[in-house]
């Protein structure tokens, strides 16, 4: 009876997860017809650990729906991607975030912004064309626009993705590489890539402090990356303890809610007044 009562409750538990899927999908997918957008993007500053000085700001999507309330990103570009909405969602994001660039540079904030992409995004030529597009019309410089694109993606169309992410070096794009440590990607792989920067993953970050088995791994993918000539973003930072050790060991940049949360791009004025110097 209790090994029932289990599959039951199993069962359960399966349907409430396909229901809550169904209703974001379905929702996103009405929002998204009627070009109604309910985004908008928060900011996550990234510091330069050596100076202390902030060195450019990672673009991360926020949906709060009318219907459904706040669904975080980990829940809805996953459904987005399968659903195939995310080009569209992609279009938003890069439309909103170099309207941003240009606004800060007309302050006179010399930051340059970062947006995560999908691997069907990478490999979407229009969306090259597009950013180009949008930076020319806007006056922003290409150098101040970056993409991060995640390891376990590039891993999907490998050949194709490489042949994608050249381009966009080619037009002096900054490439990053997200989530690194969690894709199994081999190091012949990560030189053949066209890639300028490794994001160690949180999840060797967030523990630092305790972990001697993450200060090893986060450690020698800092020697990795000082052999391979890339620069380093340790993201997840959350105490003192863990970005004076990031710092000893000279990683260059850092990132988390130690030094910011993701802010409003008005929360991020603010923030930038107290902490440009
Ligand atoms: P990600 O690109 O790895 O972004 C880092 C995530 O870690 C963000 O969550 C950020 O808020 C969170 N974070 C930053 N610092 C800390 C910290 O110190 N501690 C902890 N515990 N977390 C920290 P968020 O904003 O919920 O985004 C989750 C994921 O959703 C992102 O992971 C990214 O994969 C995806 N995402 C967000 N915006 C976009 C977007 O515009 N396009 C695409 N394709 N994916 C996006
Ligand atoms: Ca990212
Ligand atoms: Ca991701
Ligand atoms: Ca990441």
């Amino acid at each position: 009876a209790k090994l029932q009562q289990q599959i039951l409750a199993y069962d359960e538990e399966l349907d409430r997860k396909y229901q809550r899927r169904l209703s974001v999908v379905t929702e996103l997918e009405r929002m998204l017809l009627e070009e109604r957008y309910e985004f908008s993007l928060h900011y996550q500053p990234k510091v330069n650990l050596q100076t202390g000085k902030v060195q450019s700001l990672e673009a991360l999507l926020r949906w709060h729906s009318s219907e459904l309330g706040f669904i975080p990103p980990d829940e809805f570009i996953v459904l987005a991607e399968h659903a195939g909405f995310i080009n569209q969602i992609t279009d938003w994001v890069v439309t909103q975030a170099i309207s941003d660039l240009a606004l800060l540079q007309s302050k006179d904030i010399p930051l340059s912004v970062s947006v995560n992409l999908s691997a069907q995004d990478v490999t979407n030529a229009d969306l090259l064309a597009n950013i180009q597009q949008q930076l020319n019309q806007q006056q922003v410089a290409e150098h101040s626009f970056a993409i991060e694109i995640t390891e376990s993606d590039l891993l999907k169309e490998p050949e194709k993705a490489i042949r994608c992410l050249m381009e966009y070096r080619q037009h002096g794009f900054e490439i990053a590489i997200d989530d690194f440590g969690t894709g199994y990607s081999s190091l012949a792989y990560l030189k053949s890539l066209p890639v300028n920067v490794l994001k160690i993953d949180k999840s060797f970050v967030l523990n630092l402090d305790q972990q001697q088995e993450d200060q090893q791994i986060v450690s020698s993918i800092l020697e990795l990356a000082k052999s391979f000539d890339l620069h380093v973003v340790a993201e997840g930072i959350e105490s003192a303890e863990s970005l004076a050790l990031l710092h000893n060991w000279g990683c260059e940049w850092g990132q988390g809610y130690f030094i910011s949360k993701p802010l409003s791009f008005t929360a991020l004025l603010e923030w930038y007044e107290v902490h440009k110097d």
